[in-house]
């Protein structure tokens, strides 16, 4: 698994941790194979980190 979290999530019933495809690069067609397989939780910090990146880079650089 690319984020390294390796097996169960230590709490009962001890199911493997759900992983799942982050497109890191995005959703357009010529990214889809640009994906790495993260659990679900960091899935959701990649995601929150790139809304706050890309709003980061709207309110630097307004005018495109
Ligand atoms: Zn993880």
């Amino acid at each position: 698994m690319d984020c390294g979290h390796l097996g169960d999530d230590g709490v009962p019933p001890r199911k493997l941790r759900l992983h799942e495809y982050d497109h890191h690069k995005g959703y357009d067609a010529v990214n889809h194979l640009e994906v790495e397989c993260v659990c679900i939780p960091c899935h959701v910090d990649r995601e929150r980190q790139r809304r706050q990146e890309k709003q980061y880079h709207k309110y630097v650089s307004p005018a495109k």
